[in-house]
């Protein structure tokens, strides 16, 4: 309120002034009350014309866009143009202070794994995210205003949206089985839907996996405990001689031998997918390794094949020895079982140009056709089920080489031809080799003897 007495002062002054010189003036031409009220009205004008115009620069600012400073006048006039112009600034910085707000809420969504749609009163969207975007064809920008059911067609999606009952969620499978959605709608505001999209392919693949899994494993159990029961009863409803009670132990006993190794394999696969990585510090002789592999193949080949390892250099190698000798006895005894009386067999050691390496085991075979190439890590995938049954197998031994090598930071590779034979390679890193004590120290004398 400084304003105000000296804005009295000046008025009562400019008055009184213009008064007094109307007084004087009426009284040159002949009337002095005259003159004294001439000088109050052109006194009051004044007050009033300046008041005006300042007013109206005031309002010509406040009309403006605000960007320049409000007009300085003194006086009255100023404390009013500071007071708007310190209410607009705090107005500007609240909003900006909200937008900031927003922007960063907005970008805190933007950012989650989900996909997030904000659908107004009349269904149209109001806001979404990049992964909503991706996961409903939708555009972030185009689509703005536009009415979901324009953009989402299909009917399962739109029965959902319209029938308000969002207590389960809703799940959009394509029928190639190549992806699968799963939408939450959730009401909020006055009837503005809250859409969250979540992408559930992989999850919905792993769970077909495992049904399938634990199908495969009921059935590779059933199919032996079936011809138990039957042998069972065999021996309690009938009066069997000596040489048949035998013949029928033998084939029980060939069948419980099947459940063990399937247990055996299942056990294994398990163990890998729990354990940690092998560690780099543990080494494990090559040459050793592929001697017991071939002398396990040799012991179940029963002098029907000839199986020959190559010569192999000093090395070691990095990882867990059980691990490492299961998988090339695996290929091993593959190579023994798909190979008929008279093959050959040989196992190998092959260096690769980037310094890492592969164990190479090689049968002149039944082979294996293409297609079936890039199924046989698959648990349980076999090429001729019988065959493989026959021959003691489970349908795991190559899903548990796969996984042992993955473990090493390796690979399996397979090659082969129907009726020429099959190579299968275990690769090995670089970092997972070295040459073995001996062989490293013969080396550093030959060099220092050469220097
Ligand atoms: P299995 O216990 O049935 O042998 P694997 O996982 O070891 O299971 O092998 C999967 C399938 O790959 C086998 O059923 C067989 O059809 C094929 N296979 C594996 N090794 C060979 C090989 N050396 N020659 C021909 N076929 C093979």
């Amino acid at each position: 309120m400084s304003w105000l007495l000296p804005r009295l002062l000046v008025m009562l002054a400019s008055l009184g002034l213009a008064m007094l010189a109307g007084h004087f003036a009426g009284f040159w031409l002949g009337s002095s009350e005259l003159g004294t009220a001439v000088g109050a009205a052109a006194g009051v004008t004044l007050v009033v014309v300046i008041d005006t115009v300042r007013g109206a620069r005031l309002l010509r600012w406040m009309r403006s866009d605000l960007a320049l400073g409000a007009p300085r006048d003194a006086g009255f006039w100023a404390e009013v143009a500071y007071r708007s112009e310190r209410a607009v600034r705090e107005r500007d910085k609240a909003i900006a202070n909200e937008q900031r707000k927003l922007a960063e809420f907005l970008q805190a969504i933007e950012a989650s794994p989900n996909g997030v749609v904000l659908l107004d009163d009349h269904d149209q969207v109001s806001w979404c995210n990049a992964i909503a975007a991706d996961h409903l064809g939708l555009d972030a920008r185009r689509d703005l205003h536009q009415p979901i059911t324009n953009l989402v067609r299909k009917p399962a999606f739109v029965a959902y949206l319209q029938s308000r009952e969002w207590r389960e969620p809703l799940m959009l499978a394509e029928p190639s089985g190549l992806s699968a959605l799963q939408l939450v709608m959730r009401g909020y505001g006055e009837r503005q839907t809250l859409l969250i999209t979540q992408d559930v392919t992989e999850r919905q693949r792993s769970d077909a996996m495992r049904r399938d899994f634990v199908a495969n494993v009921s059935h590779e159990i059933r199919t032996p405990l079936t011809v138990l029961a039957g042998f069972v009863e065999t021996m309690a409803s009938l009066p069997l001689t000596g040489v048949e009670r035998t013949r029928v132990l033998a084939l029980m006993q060939q069948q419980t031998v099947r459940m063990q190794t399937l247990v055996a394999d299942l056990l294994t696969l398990a163990q890998l997918e729990g354990s940690p990585r092998p560690a780099i510090d543990r080494w494990v002789s090559l040459s050793g390794l592929l001697e017991r592999a071939a002398a396990d193949g040799r012991t179940l080949s029963a002098g029907r094949h000839t199986i020959t390892v190559l010569p192999v250099p000093a090395l070691e190698l990095a990882g867990q020895e059980s691990e490492l000798f299961s998988s090339v006895v695996n290929l091993v005894g593959n190579a023994v079982r798909y190979t008929p009386d008279g093959g050959q067999i040989s196992v190998s050691w092959q260096a690769r140009p980037d310094g890492g390496g592969e164990v190479l085991v090689r049968d002149n075979g039944i082979g294996i056709a293409r297609e079936h190439l890039g199924r046989l890590t698959e648990r349980f995938y076999r090429v001729d089920g019988s065959r493989s049954r026959d021959t003691g197998g489970t349908g795991l031994g190559l899903a548990i080489v796969k996984h042992v090598m993955q473990r090493h930071g390796g690979t399996l590779e397979i090659d082969s031809e129907p009726g020429k034979g099959s190579s299968f390679r275990l690769g090995l890193p670089v970092g997972r080799l070295r040459a073995t004590a001996a062989a490293a120290t013969l080396a550093d004398d030959a060099t220092s003897r050469v220097g």
